[in-house]
């Protein structure tokens, strides 16, 4: 059997936080805001696994209602979702996808990011891809207002 999930996260940057994309800290004067770490890539990766599994969501796992996930560290959060549905039997084919980001570059720190990614998830660093785009100076994305990210992935079961 094999599934698919999407998963899409959208976090505003203000100026002196930190950007954190899929666990990795990049050089930037601003950060994504939000009731955890913010880590938008790594939101919608977990968004896109549960999806294909039909288990849940990060917003109803982890509410931002709760104090409990507020600063929560978005790898933790990941990592307890995984478990869920790497519970179930599922087994992760591969991952895929795209940040809308006006700055910085993504590209220097694709292989780090997708090595953290690869770790969280106990798979090969092979099975997960980033790519990023800007918004051409258009909208939010483009006057770096904010982050965006798409997320796809398979899963299979025996
Ligand atoms: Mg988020």
């Amino acid at each position: 059997m094999l599934r698919i999930g999407l998963g899409y996260d959208f976090h505003a940057l203000e100026s002196g936080k930190t950007l954190i994309l899929g666990g990795i800290v990049l050089p930037f004067d601003k950060g994504e805001k939000g009731h955890s770490d913010g880590d938008a890539l790594l939101h919608a990766v977990t968004d896109a696994l549960l999806g294909a599994a039909g288990l849940s969501d990060i917003g109803e796992l982890f509410p931002p209602s709760d104090d409990q996930w507020k600063g929560a560290d978005s790898g933790t959060l990941l990592q307890k979702a995984w478990k869920l549905i790497t519970d179930k039997g599922w087994i992760l084919e591969n991952i895929d996808c795209v940040i809308a980001i006006e700055k910085p570059k993504i590209l220097p720190y694709r292989q780090q990011i997708c090595s953290n990614i690869a770790k969280l998830l106990s798979c090969g660093k092979d099975q997960i891809f980033i790519k990023a785009k800007t918004g051409e100076k258009l909208g939010e994305i483009g006057r770096e207002e904010a982050v965006c990210v798409w997320a796809v992935c398979l899963l299979s079961k025996n």
